[in-house]
């Protein structure tokens, strides 16, 4: 995988994400259906966004791991308007901030899960949607288990 700017996908009409070289273990994990997240070696802080310090230590020395895919919606909006044209056949959708077991938030979406369904605290589990040969998303769902 190469580091790539901001694009549109010719089939769908969907943005597709800005890939930093930083990144490129997160986007190849999440090809390979795992969430890898950096852990600090010096003090196991695991952070999201991707960077290259501890935000806790701030040591530079980190591991890329993979986490359970668990966790609960801290908060969500439900967006009415489409914003781009891609978006005419999503609307109504929820945007959720998950919060992983390990600690992290992370803003994404929901799939396999009614609007009406989603409620802050919620157990949700993570999935994985193939966007393009070279992408894959991270989504969450209800927790099934
Ligand atoms: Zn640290």
């Amino acid at each position: 995988m190469k580091p790539s700017q901001l694009r549109i996908d010719e089939k769908t009409g969907r943005y597709l994400p800005m890939i930093y070289p930083e990144e490129i273990p997160f986007w190849e994990g999440l090809k390979a259906r795992k969430l890898l997240l950096q852990r600090c070696n010096a003090c196991s802080k695991v952070w999201f966004p991707i960077g290259p310090m501890c935000p806790k230590c701030l040591s530079m020395e980190f591991t890329w791991v993979p986490m359970s895919g668990r966790g609960v919606v801290h908060n969500f909006v439900v967006y009415h308007k489409a914003w781009m044209p891609y978006l005419q056949q999503k609307v109504p959708y929820a945007v959720v901030q998950v919060e992983l077991e390990e600690g992290p938030r992370m803003t994404t979406n929901m799939m396999d899960t009614p609007l009406e369904d989603i409620k802050i605290g919620m157990q949700v589990e993570a999935l994985y949607e193939d966007v393009t040969d070279e992408i894959t998303l991270l989504q969450f769902r209800a927790a099934k288990t």
